[in-house]
């Protein structure tokens, strides 16, 4: 195996980062060469020098969720940092998978990879700047920093002005691996000076494949998810693992058949707004205590719950508790968007069927209910339908209350 096994299905992306990693390495190779010979050595040049180099110091990874742009963005990070002796392994480029470089890449603890992933909404500029702080700092073993920001689109724009001046100015061995669902989430500044990889939606054999070689999930059932997701790898292997995700899912799969009147249509709305703060609820229960307790102690509280805090200390409490707020919202939208890209799956299914187009159904598991939505309406409905759970989320990206969007897209789901 090496560190571009996991990238799946993403070829012509993978042939880049690889070009990039040799590179890269000749660059660190002819820098330590030319330290060796100790005569005076110039320096060597930055990262992006020479118009043949292949190697930049900002990338920006998109792609549609589940592509695996952080997948992708972490494999090259260990590539970057692998010290195995034979670096030409496949690709003709590093990244053996195993070299104590990779592996600590790949698992998170690498000294200079800093993977930064975010549980809330949005990144602010405090967080920015620490972040830009760090990577001006020199790698301790000698080849990279990379910094890997998975969710750079929700960066506050204060925050991608602070980022920016980090790409425009970087250190001569800091890399910025910054992903997004798409350019257009990323300042334009910012995008302006990075190297963009478009990743696409991996095939669903190759889903199921690395769910099968990666998770040692039975083939039957990898392939029954990966069909279910689309090619959303993430997805797909919660799906095979969870048996949360299937009761979810299983009941959202439902909701097609239960909105025929007002009263199914308010009940079916009410039940995934609950379903999604129960998730948050799971979420905060097995985070949120443990967090507090952990504040607590460090801040010199009493032991034991109920102890006081020290004087002084309500601001850092009242600090956790915002961001635990925050935190709660997001889960609560996550876990309503997963509903509602299910339904969204139902319904396309309903279309191919009333097409007659002969492609294997995502829900295969509930064909009797496609099929019964599919031969009682027409396929402009299904379209109103689909278009109906979408203007669901646009209305939720824009922070309309929860409860009001889905019962209008019940509604619309009723009445086609
Ligand atoms: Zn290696």
């Amino acid at each position: 195996m090496t560190v571009w096994d996991d990238v799946v299905g993403q070829d012509r992306v993978t042939v880049r980062l690889a070009a990039a990693a040799r590179d890269a390495d000749a660059l660190i190779t002819a820098e330590h060469a030319a330290a060796g010979a100790g005569s005076g050595a110039q320096p060597a040049p930055p990262a992006d020098a020479g118009s043949t180099s292949q190697m930049t110091h900002a990338w920006l990874f998109t792609g549609p969720p589940g592509s695996g742009r952080a997948t992708a963005a972490r494999a090259f990070a260990a590539a970057l940092q692998c010290v195995s002796p034979d670096r030409a392994g496949e690709y003709g480029a590093p990244g053996c998978g195993f070299c104590d470089g990779c592996h600590t890449a790949l698992v998170g603890t690498h000294a200079d990879v800093e993977i930064v992933r975010t549980d809330l909404l949005s990144i602010g500029v405090k967080e920015t700047r620490d972040l830009v702080r760090r990577s001006s700092l020199s790698p301790s073993g000698g080849r990279w920093q990379v910094i890997v920001l998975e969710d750079a689109d929700r960066l506050t724009e204060g925050a991608g002005n602070v980022l920016l001046k980090a790409v425009e100015e970087p250190a001569p061995r800091t890399v910025w691996l910054l992903c997004a669902p798409s350019v257009e989430d990323v300042l334009p500044t910012i995008r302006s000076r990075c190297r963009q990889l478009s990743l696409c939606t991996p095939p669903v054999d190759a889903v199921a494949e690395v769910l099968v070689r990666r998770d040692g999930i039975e083939p039957a059932a990898a392939a029954r998810a990966a069909r279910a997701t689309q090619g959303h790898i993430g997805r797909a292997r919660r799906l095979a693992t969870d048996e949360r995700a299937r009761a979810r899912r299983t009941a959202v799969l439902k909701l097609p058949l239960r909105v025929d009147d007002i009263g199914g249509c308010l009940k079916a709305a009410q039940e995934l707004i609950d379903a999604a703060g129960e998730d948050a609820k799971q979420v905060a229960e097995d985070v949120d205590t443990k967090e507090t307790e952990e504040l607590r102690a460090a801040l010199g509280a009493a032991s034991g719950t109920g102890g006081r805090l020290p004087r002084g200390t309500a601001g850092a409490m009242k600090e956790l508790q915002d961001r635990q707020k925050r935190r709660s919202t997001r889960t609560q939208r996550d876990s309503l968007d997963l509903a509602l890209i299910d339904l969204t799956g139902f319904y396309r299914d309903v279309l191919a069927l009333q097409m007659g187009a002969s492609v294997a159904l995502a829900n295969d598991e509930v064909r009797d209910s496609v099929q019964r939505i599919a031969t009682t309406s027409t396929p402009e409905r299904t379209l109103r339908r689909i278009e109906a759970v979408i203007a669901c989320r646009e209305a939720l990206d824009r922070n309309v209350a929860p409860l009001l969007a889905v019962e209008a897209m019940t509604a619309a789901l009723r009445a086609g």
